[in-house]
């Protein structure tokens, strides 16, 4: 089961730490593109998790600094709906621990 292995290994690489799509293409050496699913389905069966899920820190514009906080999709937005510029930061990835005792 690849796809089973890639997944684990995606959630691996961002427990505790972030990364880019594109970083995790590079890495386990698939397309960006992916990768996109497979974080949408660690996504999906994090939601439920008692212990950790996915933070998903999110796209901003380089020059004018919107910050895409309504976005729903995880691929980096091609340009930026406030000024029009398309130097676009990647969402960043990583899976956090759910500390209980601050909830
Ligand atoms: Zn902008």
């Amino acid at each position: 089961m690849p796809e089973r292995t890639i997944r684990q290994e995606i959630m691996a690489l961002i427990v505790d730490s972030t990364m880019t799509a594109k970083d995790l293409s590079q890495i386990i050496r698939i397309s960006e593109k992916e990768v996109y699913p497979h974080l949408e389905h660690i996504a999906k069966s994090l939601r439920n998790d008692k212990e950790k899920r996915l933070v998903i820190e999110p796209s901003r514009c380089y020059q004018c600094g919107f910050i895409f906080k309504e976005r729903r999709r995880l691929t980096s937005p091609s340009r930026c709906p406030r000024c029009r510029h398309e130097g676009i930061s990647p969402p960043v990835f990583s899976i956090a621990k759910i500390n209980r005792s601050s909830v």
